[in-house]
């Protein structure tokens, strides 16, 4: 696991830890992208500067350990388009000191709707009354929010991690390892720190393509909720983030690596054109260069996300379909059980075994959750959807409502 010329460049200072056996590090870095040295606190990388690894650098210097980022993008820029900060996200958010944070930047979201693409409403949640508080922001502003309670200057920018040890060694590319007490591989869905550990697996492409777009759209029926539009072979949703801002998105089931629409904003404007307002005045509104596309994957969950001095969190761990808007939220759940399970005079393996203990049944429940509503959302035979949708009518909302709370109430 080990690479020789790497971990001989590894410069290990005996200076005692997170278990108190084991050297602090030193990261004595060549290449002007990480350039530290550090002395006297127990030390832990976090590869991965998304929502999950800054999340994860929060917690940890509030358990006393002060981390440092490792970052392959050589600036943190994230999207102009938004997500949906769930209740669980809230509490988590909470912990880390966060939530006003969010509040401030983002939109209260009162109740969340599912509607066929004539308006017909099939389920509606209503947060307000169920108390699960819950906003809708845009990324980069959710991003400021991490940022500036990110403590000290713990950002290794352009740095790119290509694996993990089990005895704690990030390996850098390009320049020498650093050793830590413990490494976090919070590094995305295609996690080189996972991969380390456990070799390649199985990616499974989610079936679908997701467009985003944020746009300035001020209209009574933007301001207070999320809806979610369930069509044939796909969908749309939108919602508040932030002051005048919305958020919206679709998502169109089709093969991985599809070749995209030449004029993507056309192509919406025709497909969507006919929905209820206010879609197509929404999709009218957006700026071409402000849709962007992705393709969803999941893996098939693990039970085991660590080994010796190294862990997984977010979506390096758990990554989920978009379907109930949890990635972001697990990411951040994750990151709260693991500054509580992290301490200065903790043994660091059994830290990070507990953490896992603590995080891999519910996380990968939700992977499961989400798989499975995409099911539902995503049918493709006009006569599933049909069906699907009177079902959805009759069911009560308080059976979704059930099926929900479990996720929406994080207890840390
Ligand atoms: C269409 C869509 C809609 C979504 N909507 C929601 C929503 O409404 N609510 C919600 O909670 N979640 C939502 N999610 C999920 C959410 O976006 C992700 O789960 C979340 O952003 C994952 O964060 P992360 O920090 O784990 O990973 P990432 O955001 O992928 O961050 C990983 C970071 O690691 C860096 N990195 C990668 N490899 C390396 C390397 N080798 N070395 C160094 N750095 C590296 C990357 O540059 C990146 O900065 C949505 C996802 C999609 C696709």
């Amino acid at each position: 696991m080990r690479s020789p010329r790497l971990a001989a460049a590894a410069l290990k200072l005996p200076v005692g830890g997170l278990g108190a056996s084991r050297p602090l590090f030193r990261a004595p870095l060549t290449g002007g992208a990480v350039s530290a040295t550090y002395a006297g606190r127990v030390r832990a990388v976090v590869v991965g500067a998304g929502i999950g690894g800054l999340a994860a650098a929060i917690a940890l210097d509030q358990a006393g350990v002060e981390p440092i980022v490792i970052e392959r993008a050589p600036e943190l820029r994230e999207a102009g388009f938004g997500l949906v900060v769930s209740a669980n996200a809230v509490t988590a958010l909470r912990s880390l000191g966060l939530r006003e944070g969010v509040a401030a930047r983002g939109t209260r979201v009162r109740r969340a709707e599912i509607r066929n693409p004539r308006g017909d409403l099939l389920t509606l949640l209503d947060y307000e009354a169920l108390g699960w508080e819950t906003y809708g922001i845009l990324r980069s502003d959710l991003q400021q929010a991490m940022l500036e309670a990110v403590p000290g200057d713990p950002l290794r920018l352009g740095t790119t991690c290509i694996g993990a040890t089990e005895d704690g060694e990030a390996l850098l590319d390009g320049a020498e390892a650093v050793v830590a007490d413990i490494v976090v591989g919070a590094d995305g869905v295609r996690s080189a720190v996972r991969r380390s550990l456990f070799g390649e697996e199985l990616l499974r492409y989610g079936g679908h393509r997701a467009w985003r777009a944020g746009t300035r759209f001020d209209d009574e029926r933007t301001r207070d909720r999320f809806v979610e539009v369930w069509g044939v072979g796909g969908g749309f949703g939108f919602g508040p983030a932030g002051s005048g801002r919305v958020y919206w998105y679709c998502f169109e089931a089709v093969p991985e690596g599809a070749p995209a629409p030449e004029r993507p904003r056309d192509e919406f404007l025709g497909r969507y054109g006919a929905w209820f307002d206010p879609i197509p005045a929404l999709i009218e509104s957006t700026e071409p260069d402000a849709i962007e596309p992705t393709f969803t994957y999941d893996r098939p969950p693990r039970r085991t996300w660590g080994r010796g001095r190294v862990t997984l969190l977010g979506d390096a761990a758990h990554p989920m379909k978009p379907n109930i808007g949890q990635g972001a939220a697990q990411a951040l759940e994750d990151a709260v059980v693991l500054g509580s399970c992290i301490g200065p005079n903790r043994d660091p393996e059994e830290a990070l075994r507990e953490y896992e203990r603590r995080r891999v049944k519910r996380a990968n429940a939700v992977v499961r959750a989400s798989r499975r509503a995409g099911r539902a959302a995503e049918g493709r035979s006009p006569l599933a959807a049909r069906l699907r949708d009177i079902v959805m009518k009759a069911l009560p909302d308080r059976l979704t409502v059930a099926q929900l709370r479990n996720i929406a109430e994080f207890r840390p």
